[in-house]
């Protein structure tokens, strides 16, 4: 294979360039050895996602408070899951656009009824 940056040709099986030194070949891709990894504590990390998610376009407010409180249930029956700290970021997001969508619709109508 030829160096990217000085245009040398190397062995193939060569990582470094021979000629300037440039990583030509990215090590070895690490595979986890369980490849069945499950998140601990799935309903936690949904929250946090649709929690922040909500912030930047407000639809998944309500899921992320029900996702929460999923989350902070299951870290309840199983403390080893752990997750609160998800959960917590996922109901508190969700419930500040749940109040904005709110105060803005409540807004929409009073304009509208003015
Ligand atoms: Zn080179």
């Amino acid at each position: 294979m030829f160096c990217y940056r000085c245009g040398k040709a190397n062995e193939d099986d060569n990582r470094f360039c021979k000629y300037c030194g440039t990583m030509i070949r990215p090590p070895a891709v690490v595979v986890p050895e369980d490849l069945n990894y499950f998140p601990p504590n799935p309903d936690a990390l949904w929250a946090y996602y649709l929690g922040i998610a909500s912030l930047l376009c407000g639809i998944t407010g309500i899921p992320a408070i029900v996702m929460g409180i999923r989350g902070l249930r299951y870290a309840k029956l199983h403390p080893e899951a752990r997750g609160e700290v998800h959960a917590w970021v996922g109901i508190i997001g969700g419930a500040l656009t749940v109040l904005c969508v709110f105060m803005l619709i409540i807004g929409v109508v009073i304009s509208a009824c003015l």
